[in-house]
């Protein structure tokens, strides 16, 4: 078995083979953390985005998009308090010079303590067989609770920490958790730093006249300040929503991890706006619609785990994440934020206008409450990817990497292949692509042997594969052959259509939310 660090690097790799994603500006080495998506990439990727707008906007009568531009009134970030805390605490190891941030380094400490507990548990597990009580064993086990003490001590004072932003107690943990550098192992640390993640530049074209704005580090802002515009010109009543996709930049610290942490990168944002008092019913019905909206796609539902905030951002009063089991364990690919009213009410102040909701069931006006989905469209991406890769051992000792995309997501869903390149056989298969071209990605491929080709298309995730052969032109039948367990079957021509579109509809995928 493969670790699941040579997982994520073939992973990567494969990737960049078959078109999925690039490094940026690849001919000069790069740029670091940010990435660019390929033929095949750009495919997925704008499935995954319709399906999540379509899941919004469509399926729901009172949620509306928009597209607000990436540059704001530098206004907007005072308000919104990114130029004041939208910061992360970073530390360097003098001896690798490899900069970190510190509430990483800590949260992996944590997590290495939480696994060498589950370890404990899974040891008695398998001593004790069927007679074991793990929450016996958790409350009196003496290794378990040395452990346990351990954790939550760390945690507490991690926590206190973070939430005064106490600088020099973070290294102090550092310094007490003995944690080392993972590059040069040893301890030689500088002091935490803050350090703000938004990238700016100048507008304007004179020295005098240029105004500093930034590149939005989320899209949500750009929801926030056309609340009243979409709210009036659309007569939107409360309880009602906003949703964007959009790129938002942040200069991250670190950046490594593929596309899971990018410099440059996308989210689908949805801001849901409700009565005061309601935020918690709301937070509660969004958080669960999300995590159906991501079982939907069939990955596995023990890919997935929600993970509660206990330290919240400034202007929140609940906040979950959906974590999702990558490669390299279970990490955050989207945030359900109960924002309070914080947003409106901050640009309410800094603009001076009045940015309120006349109920008219309750003859009142008030601030609405929002909550928040926030996810980047790279993290599914990533998720969905590494989900789907699949090495597999073939009888004959032959082997294939494919991609077991949900048929709905691949970026091409079917691809004919004439058996030889003559005899009518390219004529025919192109006929069939003509048919289908309207509706679903097709291509066309007669290169190489059959065998090959369907290994090429098991690598992109093509669910189909269509072959036309000599019997073709007497029977009008082809045969079509399915990714995953690789059956082909002969179906006449006029079938194919119906076959096809039916198995990558993204209606049925939409009913099931
Ligand atoms: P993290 O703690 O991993 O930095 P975050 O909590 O700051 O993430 P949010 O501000 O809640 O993230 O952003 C919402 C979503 O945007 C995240 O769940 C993630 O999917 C995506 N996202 C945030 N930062 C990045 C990034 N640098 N690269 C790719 N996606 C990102």
């Amino acid at each position: 078995m493969a670790s699941q660090e040579e997982v994520f690097k073939k992973l990567v790799s494969h990737c960049k083979e078959y078109g999925f994603v690039f490094p940026s500006s690849e001919i000069y080495d790069g740029l670091a953390a940010v990435y660019d998506y390929g033929q095949n990439g750009v495919e997925l990727k704008n499935n995954i985005k319709k399906y999540w707008w379509d899941s919004m906007v469509l399926l729901h009568e009172n949620i509306v998009g928009i597209d607000a531009a990436i540059f704001m009134h530098p206004t907007t970030w005072k308000a919104s308090g990114h130029v004041d805390a939208f910061n992360d605490p970073l530390i360097d190891n003098r001896d690798s010079k490899k900069r970190y941030r510190a509430d990483v380094l800590i949260e992996e400490q944590l997590a290495k303590i939480e696994e060498k507990i589950n370890k404990e548990v899974e040891k008695a597990r398998k001593r004790f067989g069927d007679a074991f009580d793990e929450q016996k064993f958790r409350e009196t086990n003496p290794r378990v609770l040395e452990h346990q003490k351990h954790f939550d001590e760390l945690h507490q004072r991690y926590s206190d920490a973070m939430n005064a932003m106490d600088l020099e107690m973070l290294k102090q943990i550092i310094v007490d958790e003995e944690i080392v550098c993972p590059i040069s192992g040893t301890r030689n640390w500088t002091d935490v730093r803050q350090f703000n993640l938004m990238f700016s530049t100048e507008m304007g074209s004179t020295a005098d006249g240029t105004t500093k704005i930034y590149l939005r580090p989320e899209t949500a802002q750009g929801i926030f300040v056309n609340f009243l515009n979409v709210q009036k010109t659309g007569r939107m009543k409360i309880p009602f929503g906003i949703a964007q996709i959009g790129k938002a930049f942040r200069n991250e610290i670190v950046a490594r991890q593929f596309i899971f942490r990018m410099r440059e990168f996308e989210q689908m944002e949805m801001q849901f706006f409700v009565r005061p008092g309601e935020e918690m019913q709301w937070f509660q019905h969004w958080k669960e619609f999300r995590l159906r909206w991501h079982k939907a796609l069939g990955l596995g539902d023990n890919k997935y785990r929600y993970h509660d905030h206990e330290k919240l951002a400034h202007y929140a009063n609940a906040a979950t994440d959906i974590e999702f089991e990558m490669p390299f364990g279970f990490k955050e690919v989207e945030g359900i934020h109960s924002r309070t009213n914080f947003d409106l009410s901050q640009h309410a102040k800094f603009s001076g206008k009045k940015i309120e909701y006349f109920d008219p069931e309750l003859n009142q006006s008030y601030t609405p409450y929002v909550i928040e989905t926030s996810i980047g469209v790279d993290r599914m991406f990533l998720s969905v990817l590494s989900a789907a890769y699949h090495e597999e051992q073939l009888d004959g000792g032959d082997s294939r990497v494919v991609l077991k995309l949900p048929p709905v997501l691949a970026p091409v869903k079917a691809c004919v292949m004439p058996l030889v390149k003559k005899d009518g056989l390219p004529e025919k298969a192109r006929e069939i692509v003509n048919m289908l071209k309207f509706d679903v990605k097709t291509t066309y491929d007669e290169k190489d042997s059959i065998g090959k080709r369907y290994r090429r298309q098991d690598a992109v995730g093509t669910p189909f594969c269509i072959t036309v052969d000599h019997d073709t032109l007497n029977d009008n039948c082809v045969t079509i052959r399915y990714r995953d367990d690789m059956r082909q079957e002969r179906v006449p021509i006029e079938s194919l259509h119906g076959i096809i579109t039916d198995a990558v509809d993204m209606k049925n995928l939409l009913r099931k939310l």
